[in-house]
Order: C-alpha cells, then sequence, then structure tokens
C-alpha cells in the first residue's frame, strides 16, 4: 500500500520527513518497504506552508493494511503539532488493488499541485470519488499534498533527485546543532558536482544544516543515492538519531510552467517567460533589485532579485533595456521572483561625450537644448554627441540564484545540460 502525508509540522519543530523516517523504520515490524520514500516539493508559493511546502509517501507490502493504518494515524495525530493553527495533517492511502484505477488521476493531482492551487474540498472530492482511505486532522489541508504524494509514488516516471537526510535526537531538538563545518565543506569538495547545495561558496555559508527547531541535523541533495551517501559519511556532527535517502522533485522545475505571453501569467503560479528587458533595475528600500520586463505583445511584468539573493543581484543591475532574456520563477503580488536568468542577447552600451573640435582638438560646448554643440573659440560646431561604446561587464548565458537563496523545487545550473557551468564555482 502507498501511505501520503502531509502538514504535520509547524515553524516550532517537526518535520513531516521526520515523521515518514520513523514510520519507515517502525511499519518494518509489519512489512517490506517496497520503493524509496519520496520527498515531494509542492507550489512554492503556496501561503499555508510551514517551510518549503513538502509531503512525503511510503510503499510498504504487509499482510494487515488495517494494522498499518491504525499505526500512522496514531503515530501523525501522537507527533503532528496540532496545536498551531496552521497545522492541519492529512494522510491518505492506497491499497494495492486500487493503484490502477486511481494511477492517471491521482498522477494528473501530483501535478496539478506542484504548479498550481487546489482547495481542501477538491482534494476530499477526489478521494471521495476515488473511494481511496484517507484520514485529516482539523481543516484537513494536508489532504492536499497528501494525495499528491501518493500520485507521485504511482508515476515514477518524473525527472528526479535525491536527499539523504540526518537526524537528531529528540533530547536535543530545539537546541543548537553540532556539525563541524570544516567537514562539511570536505565533504561537498568531494561529491560536488554529483550534489550540490550544501554550502555556498560566493557566501561562505553551510546550506545543508538548517537554523530552525525541526528535528533535521542535515540535509544533503544529489544526483544518486550512492552520492549523497557519500557525502553524508564524510560529516563529523553530534549523534545521529536516524537517517533516511529520499527521492524528490527538489532541483527539478519541476514547479515552472512555460508563458508564452505576460496576459496568461497568473499570481501564484512559477513561469518561464522569454521578454525585453524594458528599464534598467531599479534597488528600492531593503536592496530588492527589480526591473521592467516586455513581452512581444507590449505587455509589461516586474521582475525582482530580492536581498537574500545577494551577489545575483549584480547581474540583473547590469541588465540595460533591449537586452533580451528568458526568466525563471514564481509571480506573486504581480511580481515575477527570477529564480534564474537566461540572457539571450545583450545591447551594445554607449557613453555620449561632447564631441572634439576639429580644429582646436578641445571638447565643444553645448549650444543649447536640441541644438548641437559649438567651439565658442573656432566657431565650428557638430549636431551629434561622440558615442563611446562601453564594456558591458556582462555575457549572454545562464544566470542562478547563490545556494542560500536557491528555492527547494529550482534546478541548479550545475544539473542542466543546456548551460555552461563552471564545475566548481568559488571552490
Ligand atoms: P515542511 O517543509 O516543514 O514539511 P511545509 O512547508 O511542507 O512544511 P505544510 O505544513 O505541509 O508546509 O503546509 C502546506 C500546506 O499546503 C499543506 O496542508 C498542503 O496540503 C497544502 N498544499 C500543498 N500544495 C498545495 C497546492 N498546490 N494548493 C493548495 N494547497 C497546497
Amino acid at each position: 500500500m502507498i501511505i501520503g502525508i502531509d502538514d504535520t509540522d509547524s515553524r516550532e519543530g517537526m518535520c513531516t520527513t521526520y515523521l515518514a523516517a520513523l514510520l519507515i523504520d517502525e511499519l518494518s515490524a509489519f512489512g517490506t518497504l517496497l520503493a524509496d520514500p519520496l520527498l515531494i516539493r509542492l507550489n512554492p508559493t503556496i501561503p499555508h506552508k510551514t517551510r518549503g511546502n513538502a509531503s512525503v509517501a511510503i510503499c510498504i507490502d504487509c499482510a494487515d493494511p488495517q494494522a498499518v493504518i491504525e499505526h500512522v494515524v496514531s503515530r501523525v495525530s501522537s507527533f503532528s503539532r496540532l496545536e498551531c493553527d496552521t497545522t492541519n495533517p492529512g494522510v491518505a492511502f492506497v491499497m494495492d488493488g486500487e493503484y490502477e484505477q486511481v494511477k492517471q488521476e491521482l498522477g494528473a493531482f501530483f501535478r496539478r499541485a506542484v504548479t498550481d492551487v487546489i482547495s481542501i474540498d477538491d482534494a476530499k472530492d477526489l478521494a471521495a470519488k476515488l473511494g481511496l482511505e484517507f484520514r485529516t486532522f482539523k481543516n484537513g489541508r494536508g489532504l492536499i499534498g497528501s494525495l499528491a504524494a501518493c500520485g507521485a509514488m504511482l508515476n515514477p516516471g518524473w525527472d528526479h533527485t535525491y536527499e539523504y537526510l540526518a537526524y537528531r535526537k529528540q533530547d536535543v531538538w530545539g537546541s543548537s546543532r553540532s556539525v563541524d563545518i570544516g567537514s562539511v565543506y570536505g565533504a561537498d569538495r568531494k561529491t560536488y558536482p554529483n550534489t550540490w547545495d550544501s554550502v555556498d561558496f560566493v557566501n561562505d555559508l553551510v546550506v545543508c544544516v538548517p537554523h530552525s527547531p525541526d528535528p533535521v541535523l542535515f540535509g544533503i541533495r544529489g544526483n544518486s543515492k550512492s552520492s549523497v551517501s557519500e557525502s553524508a559519511e564524510l560529516i563529523i556532527s553530534e549523534s545521529v538519531e536516524r537517517s533516511r535517502i529520499f527521492k524528490t522533485n527538489q532541483g527539478t522545475d519541476m514547479h515552472l510552467l512555460s508563458a508564452s505571453s505576460i496576459s496568461e501569467i497568473e499570481g501564484m503560479h512559477s513561469y518561464i517567460l522569454e521578454g525585453t528587458v524594458q528599464s534598467k533595475a531599479e534597488t528600492i528600500r531593503g536592496g530588492h533589485s527589480i526591473f521592467v520586463l516586455e513581452d512581444t505583445f507590449g505587455d509589461t511584468i516586474d521582475c525582482a532579485a530580492f536581498e537574500p539573493t545577494k551577489n545575483f543581484r549584480e547581474i540583473i543591475r547590469n541588465l540595460l533595456p533591449g537586452d533580451g532574456v528568458v526568466v525563471y520563477g514564481s509571480v506573486m503580488d504581480g511580481t515575477l521572483n527570477v529564480e534564474k536568468i537566461n540572457i539571450l542577447s545583450i545591447v551594445e552600451d554607449f557613453e555620449k561625450r561632447n564631441p572634439e573640435c576639429p580644429s582646436c582638438g578641445k571638447r565643444m560646448k553645448s549650444a543649447g537644448a536640441g541644438q548641437g554643440y559649438r567651439c565658442k573659440k573656432c566657431g565650428t560646431s557638430a549636431t551629434d554627441p561622440e558615442l563611446i561604446k562601453l564594456e558591458r561587464g556582462l555575457k549572454p548565458g545562464f544566470y542562478e540564484v547563490p545556494p542560500c537563496a536557491r528555492r527547494h523545487l529550482a534546478k541548479p545550473l550545475v544539473r542542466s545540460e543546456d548551460s555552461e557551468v563552471p564545475l566548481f564555482p568559488g571552490r
């Protein structure tokens, strides 16, 4: 049977992946794990999310499904942070005999949950229509993610990566984590580019160790189970209660829809959009840099590189009107939050200078608005300024936010076949 779980945690503690790791260990008393457990990231713009809008799914072969259901529901009930307003757990179960008849609809629901906005009623209606067993707590919003995770398990053909998650012992939850930072840098050096986003070399930050009070000690992301394990084994830290490798849709760009015009763009959705820079980026209070992008129909949208994207803002600030770009990112409140940009073409940049006098060689003076230039001494004149070509300081190609600002779903350039990425940036 497949078990999907979502929305058990709060900002004060817990993590749905921890509950999955705990259940996988406990369920070995009931049966055998049949597939890699899933850590699915859903629409990153959903406001109800605690952190990264994750849900999980487990697939086990068991003799007594009712006993498993009871055990899972009792663990979700006791571990969930039900006192928190925004914690509304949902658990969905798909039995072996139901797979074929629900596969397609749950697969489509999974895709929708990653790209679109779904109501709780929609999820409840689908579970009822498909005749699935499910449990909800409080308003039951977690049913959306739990059904989506089941849909992902039933339709395994999507682009995927892996994350090795190590969990802390319960008696130290909430205290500061003890991880040898040097060992994290060493593990990254050894396994990058098969693992990524463990450290941010440019900003000198460890990214794989969270600071929140949840049970995660560290998480290593990578292309294969062997590379994330190799990296995790090199990390020196406090003792680990348990660990688990999840198959995930992290780092795949699964949230992005192709938009052929700005008019089709909706808030709370994420897009790949081609256009022309209409105005140079303005940097507003807080250090956020925003430029205007225009599509071929003349419609425009604000595109932002927010302060947490650090050095990426330099790229955005170097764009000039007329540059051709493809932007990748989520739209919230009418602004596209740029995760990645492909600069297709750059315009030439010129500085205007007063022309030289052909007689004396000195720079002419302006003869007044719209009246060209004149050399007072020699009486010579010119209509146009001299144009000096400037270095752009920006080349066409792909640029991305640094690891410390990466969205879980965003595909790092190091995974892309179509971009030329320096293999070891900053290393
Ligand atoms: P963590 O990353 O720590 O596990 P979280 O960020 O995953 O926490 P949740 O507590 O799971 O956040 O809250 C997200 C809620 O939004 C869940 O109830 C989930 O079912 C719901 N949800 C997920 N995707 C969508 C969607 N596309 N439309 C509407 N609701 C969604």
